[in-house]
């Protein structure tokens, strides 16, 4: 389809500096999936969202408002019917809905909505994010690094390398003071082949602090209501995973909500099924996350070894690594997720 013309970077392997002396060793060998949903498609994020737009527009009956800020629910007898919102250029209105759909993020504000139980798990960590230029002979697709009380996982978008570096929760600040030459020095111990253009890098200002957080919405719903993506489910950066997440709840809640949206009919029973459905892989995935947390950033950012000890650490690559089909389990997760969707057939064209 179209998604195949975008400009893209085709990744085939996830890569991780667990083996002897950091060497990188392919934890995700996506490559291995069956074709054609065999490799991760790296595209610059406004040609992604222009390509949903446009074959959304297709719709008879879809319509698309740029620059409007969803600014409170329109609630009648209990039941969400809408929202109020406001315009880039200061207008004001009212849109009614069978069934209002939040997708807006962690920051939703569905999430103030009491019934609705936001539960919070700790979080080691926060993220810089920045660009690095990217050379023709480095290595391809996501490569990891770890330094002293340091992570870090480069993003290969073809001209460049999106860098995260992650730092324990609440050090922004005084990591910033001890300088950017300090971090520089970091940086390139945890990703050595890299130590030829952190120079790249002249200010703080290159460097963005990206809050990580990790909670859930013990209820997805309410009468006229539903949450889906982060809005629901707060993902951390962990596996890089978080927008499959949301895209399979998108996919699953059309499924699930074709037939009783077309009748005019959407009930708390649909919308339940819709969380009944997807609650599952969302807290096994923040469950793995919160592992993840617990067993390799923590230690690793207070400067111990992952796993408590490099030998566990070493057994569980050499696991992932010499089976075949151990080694496709991450893969197939990070290509499908824990569960797979399929759109609802009426959507395909
Ligand atoms: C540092 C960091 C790095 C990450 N890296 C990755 C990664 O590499 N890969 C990955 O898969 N996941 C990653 N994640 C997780 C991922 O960002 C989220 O899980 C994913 O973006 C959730 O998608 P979403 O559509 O639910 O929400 P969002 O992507 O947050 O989209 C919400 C949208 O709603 C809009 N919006 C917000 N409020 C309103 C309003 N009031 N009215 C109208 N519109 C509104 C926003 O402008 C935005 O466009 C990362 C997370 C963090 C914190």
């Amino acid at each position: 389809g179209r998604s195949a013309r975008l400009p893209q970077r085709r990744v085939t392997a996830v890569q991780l500096p667990l083996g002897p002396d950091r060497s990188l060793v392919t934890v995700g060998n996506i490559g291995a999936l069956r074709a054609p949903y065999n490799y991760i498609a790296m595209v610059p994020q406004r040609d992604l969202l222009n390509l949903l737009a446009d074959e959304a527009r297709l719709e008879p009956s879809f319509s698309l408002r740029m620059s409007t800020e969803a600014t409170s629910f329109l609630m009648e007898r209990g039941r969400v019917t809408g929202v109020r919102y406001r315009t880039s250029d200061g207008r004001t209105g009212e849109l009614r809905a069978t069934l209002t759909v939040a997708c807006d993020g962690r920051g939703s504000s569905a999430r103030s909505l009491p019934e609705l139980r936001l539960r919070k798990f700790t979080c080691p960590m926060d993220a810089w994010w920045f660009r690095l230029p990217r050379h023709e002979s480095d290595p391809r697709g996501l490569v990891g690094g770890i330094g002293d009380r340091f992570l870090t996982v480069v993003i290969d978008r073809g001209e460049y390398w999106q860098c995260a570096a992650l730092i324990p929760k609440g050090s922004d600040g005084r990591r910033r003071a001890a300088g950017l030459d300090r971090f520089i020095a970091d940086f390139t111990a945890a990703v050595p082949w890299l130590a030829d253009r952190p120079h790249a890098l002249r200010s703080w200002d290159e460097v963005k602090l990206l809050d990580v957080r990790l909670d859930r919405l013990r209820r997805w719903h309410r009468p006229g209501l539903l949450c889906i993506g982060d809005a629901a489910h707060a993902m951390s950066p962990v596996f890089g995973i978080g927008i499959n997440l949301a895209v399979e709840d998108a996919v699953a809640a059309a499924r699930y909500l074709v037939g009783p949206l077309r009748e005019g009919t959407v009930g708390l029973r649909d919308v339940r099924a819709v969380q009944r459905r997807r609650w599952p892989t969302a807290a096994l995935t923040q469950a793995l996350q919160r592992i993840a947390h617990a067993r390799v950033v923590e230690p690793v950012l207070a400067g111990r070894p992952p796993f408590g000890d490099p030998r566990r650490a070493r057994r569980i690559t050499d696991l992932l690594t010499t089976s075949p089909w151990l080694n496709r389990v991450p893969a197939y997760f990070f290509a499908y997720g824990a569960v797979r969707e399929h759109p609802p057939t009426a959507s395909v064209r």
